[in-house]
Formats: structure tokens, sequence, C-alpha cells
């Protein structure tokens, strides 16, 4: 049958209270019904001997079906709460676990696809615990209860009955195989319609530039046809085994029992009253099952949605902290690269398939001093970066920081100490103020406004509607790249990190803001050790040192006048600069 161990795991032990609830309800339910169906048999044997029906009779029948309403309502809920708080803690797990996994997870996904996945993967999980795995408990066990039942009216009709049971357990396991392909399917679709959408949504001005949103729009609509026909396919599936499984418990046990009534009744074993309540029972004894099959395919799409999420889950991060890792002391902001070696893993589930980008990386700032990266696209000096800040580890050789491998230090440390301004300043949607602090939760108002001002960025917030509590859209589209860059600049202040790295920070930014802006990083950098990543070498001549990189390693370093001096690669990247300028 449907059940995934590890999805088990899952239910939280208040969930499984409330499982629990769902089941001793669902059972108070069946045996309502059996004393129903046994009032009904006994009165019909009174009409038969002419006895009037006792004067309790209609009072305790409206208390049943009172009682069964409150049972069946009190289940539901139950039932309910056990799915939301078990899918509760798998968010919570499954979003822990991606931050885990890091940007280097989050390059090789296609987000569209973990965003279906972690929103209606999850969802679809109610219904699995909600209401299939009650049925399944209640499924296994109230026929062998209404079983023992029957034996007290007749044995024989018990063991027949007993034995036409195992037929919708059995159909449904042969219909099993369709369902999962069926339904691992519609997933798959579902899950790359979601990405190709965001995809077109998050592309929209490309799309339009190059005038190809007509042709994303008909590759959405054939997406969305294969979704539907996919959709399709599990409800042919789904319809087809419920009039089997309909038809098999008719069958197997209504048209079993009514025989079996008929026959006992005409041997004189059974009275009337007691081959109709056989009969009604009959009904009681196929009815959870039946409604475990109409479940069924709400079970296999939760398996099927529960793999995708599991599959995230088993994924090891590429980067662990060590638990004994402690904070060094005294602490000199030095990195030092030796004969670091990487490759990017391009695809998750083939860890052989790797880009090298790092070859034998050496290099070595020392405290408060300027160098600047630089090099072709593709030289390695973002990698250089990401190993820096532990987003990935290097596959050979080692990264230093004050003299102490990376691996060695607090994972949270280590990041706390380096502030970076990259090339796309990323705003959440909140307010200006709730952004600046997420470099600094605790910073006080005055703490915002003093890195705002040393930004350049406090008079543009200030003559915001709403100033510092005026929000801010999804991507910061209603800031300029400017504005945006320097809000990135007060939270990397406010941050004050001993070293900081600053990425293409001048890029797309117009004169009148790259002198505020060029201003503002001279403040963030005054005193720290700085890592600038950039590609206009007018902005770096005045770097301590200036390392030229290529195939992922250091082919020449010095200042900007002994490598012009020197007449070598970066003297032919600043000619080839001024061509182009
Ligand atoms: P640019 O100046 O264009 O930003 P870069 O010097 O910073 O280039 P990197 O981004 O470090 O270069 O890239 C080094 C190599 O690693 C390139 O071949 C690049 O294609 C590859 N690479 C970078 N990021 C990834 C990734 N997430 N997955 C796979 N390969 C990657």
């Amino acid at each position: 049958m449907l059940i995934d161990k590890r999805l088990l795991d899952l239910i939280t032990t208040h969930a499984r209270r409330w499982i629990g609830v769902a089941v001793l309800l669902g059972w108070l339910i069946v045996i309502l019904n059996v004393v129903q169906i046994a009032l009904i048999g006994g009165a019909v044997d009174q009409v038969f001997q002419v006895i009037p029906p006792p004067k309790w009779l209609l009072p305790v029948f409206l208390g049943i079906i009172a009682l069964r309403a409150a049972a069946t309502w009190v289940a539901r809920l139950a039932s309910h709460k056990a799915a939301e708080q078990t899918k509760l803690s798998l968010r919570e797990r499954l979003y822990g676990h991606i931050l885990k996994l890091g940007p280097g997870y989050l390059g090789g996904e296609r987000t569209g696809a973990l965003v279906n996945t972690a929103v209606e993967g999850i969802e679809n999980l109610e219904v699995y615990f909600g209401l299939y795995l009650p049925q399944l408990v209640l499924g296994l066990t109230i026929p062998i209860l209404l079983v023992i039942f029957i034996t007290t009216l007749d044995w024989l009709s018990a063991l027949v009955l007993l034995f036409s049971q195992p037929l919708i357990p059995l159909s449904l396991g042969v219909i099993q195989r369709q369902f999962r392909a069926a339904s691992n399917r519609f997933w798959a679709s579902a899950n790359k319609l979601s990405a190709q959408f965001l995809d077109s949504l998050q592309g929209l001005t490309t799309l339009k530039m190059f005038t190809r949103s007509q042709a994303q729009g008909e590759a959405i609509q054939a997406q969305t046809e294969e979704l539907r026909q996919d959709t399709m396919r599990i409800l042919a599936v789904n319809q087809v085994s419920l009039f089997f499984i309909d038809w098999v418990s008719t069958l197997g046990t209504t048209v079993v029992a009514v025989g079996m009534a008929a026959w006992r009744l005409d041997s004189g074993v059974l009275s009337f009253g007691e081959a109709l309540t056989l009969v009604l029972l009959s009904v009681e004894l196929a009815r959870p099952l039946m409604l475990l099959g109409s479940f069924f395919h709400a079970g296999v799409s939760g398996i099927a949605a529960a793999q995708r999420i599991f599959s995230i889950l088993e994924i090891e991060p590429a980067v662990k902290g060590s638990p004994q890792a402690t904070e060094p002391e005294g602490f000199k902001p030095e990195i030092q690269f030796e004969a670091v070696d990487f490759a990017y893993v391009e695809e998750q589930e083939n860890p052989k398939k790797q880009r090298p980008a790092l070859h034998k990386l050496n290099m070595s700032i020392q405290p408060g001093e300027t160098v600047a990266l630089v090099g072709p696209s593709g030289a390695g000096k973002s990698t250089a970066i990401n190993l820096l800040y532990r987003f990935f580890d290097p596959q050979g050789g080692e990264i230093r920081l004050s003299s102490i491998p990376l691996k060695t230090l607090p994972l949270d440390w280590l990041r706390a100490q380096i502030a970076l301004v990259a090339q796309d300043t990323y705003l959440f949607f909140g307010t200006v103020a709730e952004n600046l602090r997420l470099a600094k939760p605790d910073a006080s108002q005055s703490e915002l406004e003093t890195a705002a001002r040393a930004a350049h960025i406090h008079e543009f917030i200030a003559a915001l509607p709403e100033g510092y509590q005026t929000q801010v859209g999804e991507r910061g589209l209603t800031l300029s790249g400017g504005q945006a860059q320097r809000i990135a600049i007060a939270r990397a202040l406010l941050k004050d990190a001993p070293i900081v790295v600053l990425d293409e920070a001048t890029s797309h930014v117009d004169a009148e803001n790259e002198a505020a802006i060029q201003e503002a990083i001279e403040r963030l950098t005054a005193d720290k050790t700085v890592i600038i990543i950039a590609h206009r070498l007018s902005t770096i001549r005045d770097a301590d040192r200036i390392l030229v990189m290529a195939d992922g390693q250091v082919i020449e370093t010095g200042t900007h006048a002994a490598l012009i001096a020197q007449n070598g690669p970066y003297a032919r990247l600043v000619s080839a600069q001024r061509v182009v300028t």
C-alpha cells in the first residue's frame, strides 16, 4: 500500500495525536452506524411480529444521527489540523535546507520549478496526511471490526464477506503503477510550466526588446497544453479506477451479502431483520475501502510530489560548518589563496559533469590593502569571492583568513567579516528601513541615517513619501540602479565588516551618480581590507595592487603604473578598453 516511511517520519508528535483522534472518531462513527443498523434490524423483526416499536427508538435514532454528525465534523477538523502541522514543519525543513544548500545549489536550479515544489508540492500533501492516512488505518481496521460483529449473526456469511474484501486492495495494487507514472508526469509538467512562466516574467523586458514575447507566449501555451493532457490522463486513470473499485466493491460485497442473506434467510438461519442487518452492514464493510480508493489518487499524487521534496532534502550542502569551529583570537583581515583548484558541478544529478573555474590559484591580500581583481570574462574573479564566502569549498589547495583555514572557522562568523556590494543589489519587498536593517537587525534609526548619509542616499530616502518606512518593490524596481546601489553601500556600512568586496560597484550608473557612489565607497572602504572586482579599469588605478587573472590563475601582479610599464596582459586590457571607450 502507499506508505512512504519518509513521509510518516515527517508527521510531528502533535499531528500524530490529531490523526489518532481522527481514527478514533472514525471508529466511533462506524460503531454508531452498526448500532443504528442493529436497531433497524430489530425494529423490522418486531414489525413482522406485530410488536409496536419501543418509545425510546426515535430519540435514540435522532441522538445517533446528531452524534455522528458531530463526530464527522470533529474528525475532519482533526485531520485538517494534522495535515496543517505536518505541512508547516515540512515547509520549515525544506526552506531551512535550501538556505543551507545556499546560492551554489540555486545556481543550478530553475527557480520556478523549485517554488512549485515548495508551495504546490507541499500543499498537495494536505490530502495525503489529512484524508488518505487516517482512511488507510480505518480501511484496514474497520472491516475486521465489522466482520467480528457479523460473526455474531452468522459465521458463514462473515467468512464469505471477509474473503470478498481483499479484492479492492488488490485492484488498487494493479492500478497503482499507472497512477504513479501519470502523477510523476504531471509534476514534471507543472514544475516546467512554473519555471517557464517565472522565466518569462523576469525576462519580460528582454523578450519585448527582441520582440520574442509572442514566441514565448506560444511556448507557454504548448507547456500548458502538455499539463492539460497530463491532468486529463490522471483524471482518466482516476475515473477508471473509481468505476472499477465501485464495481468490485458492489459486486464483491453487497451482491455477495444479498445472496448470502437470501440463502441464510431461506435456510432459516437468519430472521428477516437479521438478513436486512447483514445487507446493510455489508455496505458499511465496503465503505472504508471505497473511500480509501477515492483518496488513492491524492495519496499517489502526494507521494509523487514528496519524491521531489525528498530529492532536495537529500542533497548534501556543498559546504558544512564545523561544529568544533571557534572564533579566532587576534583576528587580522589577511587573506591567502594557496594553489586553489575549483570546478563547478554543472548538474546535481551528475557530479562528474564539472566546469573548471580556478587552477592552482595563488594570491594573498594583506590587512588594510586594496586589491583589484581584473581579467577577461570567465577568468574566475567572482568564483574566487564565492570561495572566500564559502558558498563552495575548493577541490584542491587551501584558503586562509588570518592564517587560519576557512574550513575551521565558524561559517556565520566568517560571513560576518565580509561586506559585499554586488553588481545586482537585491531589495526585498519591505520598507527601506527593513532593507537596511538586514545588515544589522538591531540598528537604531540614527545609525540607519548615519549610514545612509555616508552612502549619499539619506536625502533621497527622506524625500520619499513615507521616508524610511516607504515600501520598496520585490526587486527594488521602484529605485534606480544607482539608488539601489547606494542602499547596498549603506547596508555594507552598517555591517561594518573588516573586509569589503566591491563587485562591479559602479557599473550601469550615470556620471552624477558615479561621483556620489565613488565618494560613498571611499567612506566604506577607509581602513578596510578591500577587494574590487572591476571591468572598467579606470576605477581601480589607485588600488594598492592589481591582480590580473586569466583561466583561473593570477598571471600578473603590480600597481597600475608598474603593470603599464611591464606592457603585459594588463597593459593590453587597458589599451583595448581605451579603443572601446
Ligand atoms: P565575469 O567578469 O564575466 O563575471 P569572472 O571572471 O567573474 O567573469 P567567473 O564568474 O568566476 O568569472 O567564472 C569562471 C568560470 O566558471 C566561467 O567559465 C564560468 O562559466 C563558470 N561558472 C561561473 N559560475 C558558474 C556556475 N554557477 N555554474 C557553473 N559554472 C559557472
